[in-house]
């Protein structure tokens, strides 16, 4: 099926490594032939700037999302150098790693807000920076990951789970505000993936083991299958889905015990 993507132009915020889901997901996009933009956070340029170099000449720029200076720049540079902007990939969480471990009743103030300033807020504020652009563009799609520990308590996701219920409600508010501009954002919600960040939940072994003994798939997610969705939400033919969570979890989330 061809996507229709070639030409369109996209950013893709939250690439750390080969690993990273955002990676999958630039790949997918730069195969159908979408021009990017890859922002990094500043320890990890040199990691995203060797990934870059078999890319057509991607843009690659900093920007860490709890620097409003960096945030305003990055979508400066991108109004400047192509006037208009059709994707937006949102990739990226953090919490700090005392939060993902042990009682969530112990969760401190500090890392509370923190995960959800990164991993929440951080989709508002680039939605609101991205819209111009997008609108720009005749519409544009916005796409960020989550993950079911939002809906279910599982064990270390503490305080990641409590934001990415505020990242999903916030694709929500996000979708209704944006709709009439013709701006759809969806959530995609995979299974547990070897990352970095998944590296940092101190229960992710065994929710990583659960996941592929249980699912009806008996499997866990291959990172070029979310960048395939990704692609395809980002494409002509989802234009009538904003404001939903996908899952793609090789079917983890329907199953009863
Ligand atoms: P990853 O470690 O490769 O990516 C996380 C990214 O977040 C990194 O690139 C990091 O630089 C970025 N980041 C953290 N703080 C930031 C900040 N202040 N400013 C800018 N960027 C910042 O791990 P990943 O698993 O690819 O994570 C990507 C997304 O997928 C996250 O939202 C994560 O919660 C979600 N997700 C992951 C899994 C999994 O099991 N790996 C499952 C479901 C959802």
């Amino acid at each position: 099926m061809d996507l229709g993507l070639k030409g369109k132009r996209a950013i893709v915020l939250g690439v750390a490594n080969k690993r990273s889901i955002a990676w999958a997901i630039a790949q997918a996009l730069a195969t159908e032939g979408v021009q990017l933009a890859l922002t990094y956070q500043e320890r990890m340029e040199e990691s995203v700037r060797q990934l870059a170099e078999p890319l057509d000449n991607p843009m690659v720029l900093p920007c860490d999302v709890q620097r409003d200076d960096e945030v305003a720049s990055v979508f400066r540079t991108i109004g400047d150098a192509w006037g208009a902007l059709d994707i937006v990939v949102h990739s990226l969480a953090f919490a700090p790693r005392e939060a993902l471990d042990g009682d969530f009743l112990d969760t401190k103030r500090e890392a509370f807000s923190m995960a959800l300033d990164i991993s929440a807020y951080s989709l508002v504020h680039v939605a609101r920076e991205a819209a111009p652009l997008l609108e720009k563009a005749g519409g544009g799609s916005i796409i960020t990951m989550t993950y079911l520990g939002s809906e279910r308590a599982m064990p270390g996701y503490n305080v990641m789970g409590v934001a990415k219920a505020a990242l999903e409600a916030s694709v929500r508010y996000l979708a209704a505000s944006l709709g009439p501009r013709g701006i759809r954002v969806n959530a995609i919600s995979p299974g547990p993936m070897q990352t970095l960040a998944a590296r940092g939940i101190s229960g992710f072994t065994d929710m990583y083991k659960h996941a592929r003994e249980v699912s009806a798939l008996r499997r866990t997610n291959d990172p070029d299958e979310i960048g395939a969705l990704a692609a395809f939400l980002a494409s002509h033919h989802a234009r009538g889905t904003t404001g939903e969570v996908h899952y793609m979890d090789c079917g983890y989330r329907f199953l009863g015990i």
